[in-house]
């Protein structure tokens, strides 16, 4: 059952945006268009989600509740960690709580959800597993339908048709304005993905979409410290262990000035080591065109080597090469720094004192990812000791020593 509705309606005198429920009337813009021969009136509080205006329709899916087996299958035990939270997830489904899930990269989050998710559509609630990015909703369906393989979900994003009643979704935060007052569990996976400033937002389209009785997991590597202080401190489980139970690799700092029209020697030694130890390495940039002419000049004596952005129109496709393996050294901005796993990974970083603590811990957290190489180089270029390196490195071992100090790894 689908009822239709224009992105924002005029409810007793007021505007009133469907996404993120704003009545606030100075986050309206109205302007006349020729075309239309009418004034359009669209919200810019949460115009960077999609914008909601008086002329474009929405799709609203009528709330029912209906119960469902939803088992689920796992080809491995859970860790330990993964035990722990696990049941603290069902723990906050039955008391409807709230939950900041503070994992490290390569935790294995995803298989920590299954359990609840499988009582609450026993109990015929409806769940909900959504990030701000398309990409972690891709990858999170493929293992989420493997694992529950007999439930009928609902995959949402940019043109994905809406194919059962939204009990079970997977979608992008901006599909969840399909729904009002309907899911019971919402989870949501790599939060901090939206700029800091789009916090309050992202929480206001959850809890559109949300039951008032909802239980909601925010998962991420990164939170801000504005976010973290929005949870009591028993809401805030730290999960410090990587699910193949090695710690994370820390970085090193290393001053180093970096030219980028000329060739130099210690930077051209540094990948043909990593080419002579059959490694592949991720060089992050801060800036697109430093990372071009480098990429000029350092193309003729590196075998393998390529650039992406997120403007480059092959990116997709050079991702996807570099994943087969046929790229040595890549040239990349923080467009890899999330999402990207591989194995016999390193990772360097030009002019790191630029770059923000969380983007560092990001990047640092491609390397190990695996089982079969659970070490790996993370090494900071910079050219002065900023906070944001020292904060990145003291959160990574901060994390390594709450591991071990739970038992959680084993080196
Ligand atoms: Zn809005």
């Amino acid at each position: 059952m689908v009822a239709t509705i224009k992105g924002v309606n005029y409810i007793k005198g007021k505007w009133h945006c469907n996404q993120c429920e704003t009545t606030k009337q100075r986050h309206f813009y109205k302007y006349y268009t020729d075309v239309f021969k009418k004034t359009i009136v669209y919200c810019r509080k949460c115009i960077a989600l999609g914008r909601m205006d008086n002329h474009n329709d929405i799709m609203i899916t009528a709330t029912e509740h209906c119960k469902s087996d939803a088992n689920y299958k796992l080809s491995f035990h859970l860790t330990p960690q993964q035990q722990y939270a696990s049941q603290r997830i069902v723990d906050a489904l039955l008391c409807h709580q709230s939950l900041l899930l503070y994992a490290v990269t390569g935790s294995g989050k995803t298989e920590m959800i299954f359990e609840a998710i499988h009582r609450a559509r026993k109990d015929g609630l409806n769940v909900a597993v959504v990030s701000p990015r398309i990409d972690v909703v891709v990858e999170l369906s493929l293992r989420i339908q493997t694992a529950f393989e007999s439930e009928m979900i609902d995959v949402l994003y940019k043109g994905q048709r809406q194919l059962y009643n939204g009990h079970f979704v997977i979608a992008t935060i901006h599909q969840l304005m399909r729904f009002k007052r309907h899911f019971d569990f919402v989870i949501i996976d790599e939060v901090d993905a939206f700029p800091l400033s789009m916090d309050n937002d992202l929480i206001s389209v959850v809890r559109a979409a949300s039951t008032t009785q909802c239980c909601t997991v925010y998962m991420t590597a990164t939170p801000s410290n504005r976010f973290i202080n929005q949870f009591p401190k028993d809401q805030i489980i730290k999960l410090p262990a990587r699910f193949h139970q090695h710690i994370l690799p820390i970085p090193t700092f290393k001053y180093y000035k970096i030219y980028p029209y000329k060739k130099q020697l210690y930077f051209l030694k540094l990948l043909k080591r990593q080419l002579a130890l059959k490694r592949y390495t991720l060089v992050f940039f801060h800036q697109i065109d430093i990372m071009e002419t480098m990429y000029h000049i350092y193309k003729q004596y590196i075998a393998g080597l390529t650039y992406v952005h997120s403007q480059d129109a092959l990116r997709l496709e050079k991702i996807s090469e570099l994943r087969k393996g046929k790229y040595n050294v890549i040239f990349t901005t923080t467009i890899l720094e999330r999402g990207f796993t591989m194995s016999h990974l390193d990772v360097i970083v030009i002019d790191s004192h630029k770059f923000k603590a969380s983007a560092l811990i990001q990047i640092a957290g491609r390397v190990g990812r695996k089982s079969d190489s659970p070490k790996g180089l993370v090494l900071y270029l910079h050219q002065g000791i900023s906070v944001s390196m020292l904060k990145a490195k003291s959160e990574i071992k901060q994390m390594n020593t709450l591991a071990r100090l739970r038992g959680w790894v084993n080196d």
